[in-house]
């Protein structure tokens, strides 16, 4: 059984319709990556799987139970949560401050100290910098806190949106690494990527939307290879 199976989602903003039946699943242990050009409707895939946004159609099942009608609180105590794009922090609040508010559900509220030492080992830097007001942070050390906070909602699936945005190409081979990790150490990850070669390289299998339809899947290693993938990104 898959960890998380999206079925045949239909979404709208208003009038237009940006996705249109698309389907994919998670399974135990992968990484899968969902990747393609801008306007593709990978962020509105994501923010439908976390219940910010409603279906017009489709289902979205996890871990055998139904998310389509639940509050994004309550996905999150199930075991899922999202890295947002731009990375939405408290800009005005410590390191820590911003880790203590990921961990939110009662579940969560009960392992703090715990899951903390999970972030601090996995990003030494934010220990060092667990004081430091996450505005004056980098961008690099902002994206280590947007993760470590999605992080302290201890999640069996962790869904990222573009964390590579905005950073130097050292920065996001670490953010890369550190995906590969948490992956190692058992939670599985949906990750939404501009940077195709990278997300396709650390990913099990992968799915390229282009104007809202899922076009081509495979193995990040056979999307790699595979001339398609380049046009679809291209919009060729
Ligand atoms: P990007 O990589 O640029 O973030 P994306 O693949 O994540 O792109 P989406 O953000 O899901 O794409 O956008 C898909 C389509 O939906 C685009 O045409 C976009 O203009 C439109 N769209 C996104 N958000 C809204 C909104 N709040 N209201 C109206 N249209 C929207």
């Amino acid at each position: 059984m898959s960890l998380l199976r999206v079925d045949n989602l239909d979404v709208s903003y208003g009038d237009v319709r940006v996705l249109h039946g698309v389907s994919l699943t998670v399974g135990e242990g992968e990484i899968v990556s969902l990747v393609g050009a801008n306007g593709a409707g990978k962020s509105t895939t994501l923010k439908t799987i976390s219940g910010l946004l409603r279906p017009e159609g489709g289902d979205v099942t996890f871990m055998g139970e139904a998310l389509t009608r639940l509050s994004v609180a309550t996905i999150v105590a199930r075991g899922l949560s999202q890295v947002p794009e731009g990375r939405q922090l408290f800009t005005l609040l410590s390191v820590r401050e911003n880790l203590e508010l990921g961990a939110f559900t009662p579940k969560a509220r009960g392992t703090v100290g715990q899951s903390m030492g999970e972030v601090f080992a996995l990003f030494p830097r934010l220990e060092e910098r667990q004081d430091q007001v996450v505005g004056t942070l980098s961008g690099g050390e902002q994206q280590m806190v947007a993760i470590g906070r999605a992080l302290m909602a201890v999640p069996r699936l962790l869904m990222l949106d573009e964390p590579s945005l905005g950073l130097d190409p050292l920065q996001v081979r670490t953010i890369f690494r550190t995906i590969t990790r948490i992956n190692s150490e058992g939670r599985s990850i949906l990750l939404v990527e501009q940077n195709l070669v990278m997300a396709l390289g650390i990913s099990h299998r992968a799915y390229v939307l282009e104007n809202g339809r899922v076009v081509l899947e495979g193995t990040g290693e056979s999307l790699l290879r595979d001339e398609r993938t380049k046009r679809a990104f291209l919009g060729m």
